[in-house]
């Protein structure tokens, strides 16, 4: 070999040695530095009096082995959960227990995740908790004080609740399964709530109307609100419908349809999909609501208009002899003449403005606290949202825009998007009797008390061989 081949053999051979040596330390130190298991950020600052939540883990290598969790209070440790099967490279750990049967109080404490993985490293150290983190320990549930609320009660109707809850980070106030919000009102120092509910009109008796306030440790208090439900009684009708009707009506609501597709089948989508459409649509512009009350006194009719249809009137749709469908009519049709002018049944914002499926061109009017009126089949609308109005003021024209083949005027009244009858805020004395008088028993200040009787009185509801309904 000559002199520079042996030079070049020998160089290779150190750098071999050196890198038999460093290969297996750096690979050593690479295994000692990969990180051990990750726990979620997401941990509880409050423990309540049954806590549950759950504790991501996740090994950066290999998979979770061991995981516990604990509550540290004076020194004394007490595990909460805890698990010794292996878990794989990510595990979710429940945590659920009773913090009293555990004796810990109240007060503060630590909370700490502990949990190692299966893989490998040179040198393991002292075990620590890989989470560290304070906890206040809170075994009081909130207060719920029902201050007044409406006593007489019915389906298809209202009910205001004034309330005080202290010590809560939310509150709901139910009716069976569904939430409707409530708001601070009257002094402040005297920390009240209130809220308007509404039964729906098929609401069952014994459907619970209740508060319920959560603290931020999760401990719960409900109360039920009292009420008296007296039931009240929904007219039937029946539609017939005409090829004449469908021949209108399904091009303009429909017109996307096939044109293979039968129009009663068109019209059963119609009447089904689109109503559920504008139900969901009702619901959202009612949590869009003003938290004041911006009504005063009853809400008024138009003039000279007649009822030809009455609220959560439950219809069967009739074609060619036989019912093809059946829906409730969730508001008042009035009749005048066509074209007439829509007032604004109270002052409030417009919430919507547009068109609205069945409904055709719809203004939605906000009243605060929930509380708002639908006007459909309107022919022109001359409001926009964000307007506020006057009670009177003009917001466009009546028509049979949607699904109505005359020219009316579909009027609603809703509480957080559930529909509810008109009959009660067309009535001075309801409004006196059922919003006012518990405000009134709460020492709370009476709403728009400066308005007068409603217009044209109360609408009754109207005889069947009256009405033209659609
Ligand atoms: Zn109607």
């Amino acid at each position: 070999m000559p002199p520079r081949s042996r030079f070049k053999a020998g160089l290779l051979a150190v750098l071999l040695v050196i890198f038999a040596i460093v290969a297996p330390i750096s690979y050593l130190g690479w295994r000692q530095t990969v990180p051990g298991v990750r726990a979620s950020r997401a941990l509880p600052r409050f423990i309540g009096q049954t806590p549950a939540f759950t504790v991501t883990l996740e090994a950066s290598r290999g998979n979770v082995t061991r995981a516990e969790v604990r509550v540290v209070q004076g020194g004394r440790p007490v595990t909460v959960a805890k698990s010794d099967a292996p878990l794989g490279p990510r595990a979710e750990l429940p945590v659920r227990f009773e913090t009293a049967s555990l004796g810990l109080r109240e007060g503060a404490a630590t909370l700490e995740v502990w949990a190692r993985d299966d893989f490998w490293r040179p040198f393991r150290g002292a075990e620590r908790p890989i989470v560290s983190t304070p906890v206040t320990i809170d075994l009081t549930p909130p207060k719920v004080e029902i201050l007044a609320a409406t006593r007489y009660v019915s389906p298809g109707g209202v009910q205001l609740v004034a309330f005080r809850v202290s010590d809560a980070q939310r509150t709901d106030v139910t009716v069976g399964q569904r939430a409707f919000p409530s708001f601070a009102y009257g002094p402040p120092d005297k920390g009240a709530r209130v809220a308007l509910v509404a039964l729906p009109y098929d609401h069952a008796a014994g459907t619970p109307i209740a508060i319920t306030a959560r603290d931020e440790a999760g401990n719960v208090a409900a109360r039920g609100v009292p009420g008296q439900l007296k039931p009240r009684a929904f007219p039937r009708d029946t539609i017939k419908i005409s090829d004449a009707f469908l021949q209108i009506k399904v091009p303009e609501l429909l017109p996307q349809r096939p044109p293979s597709q039968p129009l009663l089948d068109a019209f059963l989508v119609i009447n089904r999909e689109q109503r559920k459409q504008a139900e969901t649509t009702k619901r959202e512009v009612g949590a869009r609501t003003a938290e004041t009350p911006l009504w005063e006194g009853p809400f008024t009719q138009p003039r000279n208009t007649k009822v030809f249809s009455n609220f959560a009137e439950t219809r069967t749709y009739v074609y060619e002899g036989r019912a093809v469908d059946t829906q409730v009519h969730y508001g008042y049709d009035l009749a005048s003449t066509k074209q007439s002018p829509v007032p604004a049944a109270n002052a409030g914002v417009v919430a919507f403005a547009g068109p609205l499926t069945i409904y055709g061109n719809v203004v939605i009017l906000d009243h605060g606290l929930g509380l708002q009126t639908l006007y459909a089949h309107l022919s022109s609308i001359e409001v926009k949202v964000g307007d506020r109005v006057t009670k009177g003021q003009e917001l466009g024209r009546t028509g049979a825009t949607g699904l109505a083949i005359g020219d009316h005027l579909h009027f609603e009244v809703l509480v957080s998007g559930v529909s509810v009858t008109p009959l009660e805020w067309w009535d001075a004395k309801w409004i006196r009797d059922r919003v006012n008088r518990p405000l009134k028993e709460a020492g709370l200040p009476e709403i728009g008390n400066a308005g007068g009787v409603a217009r044209d009185g109360p609408a009754r509801p109207v005889s069947a061989a009256r009405r033209r309904a659609r």
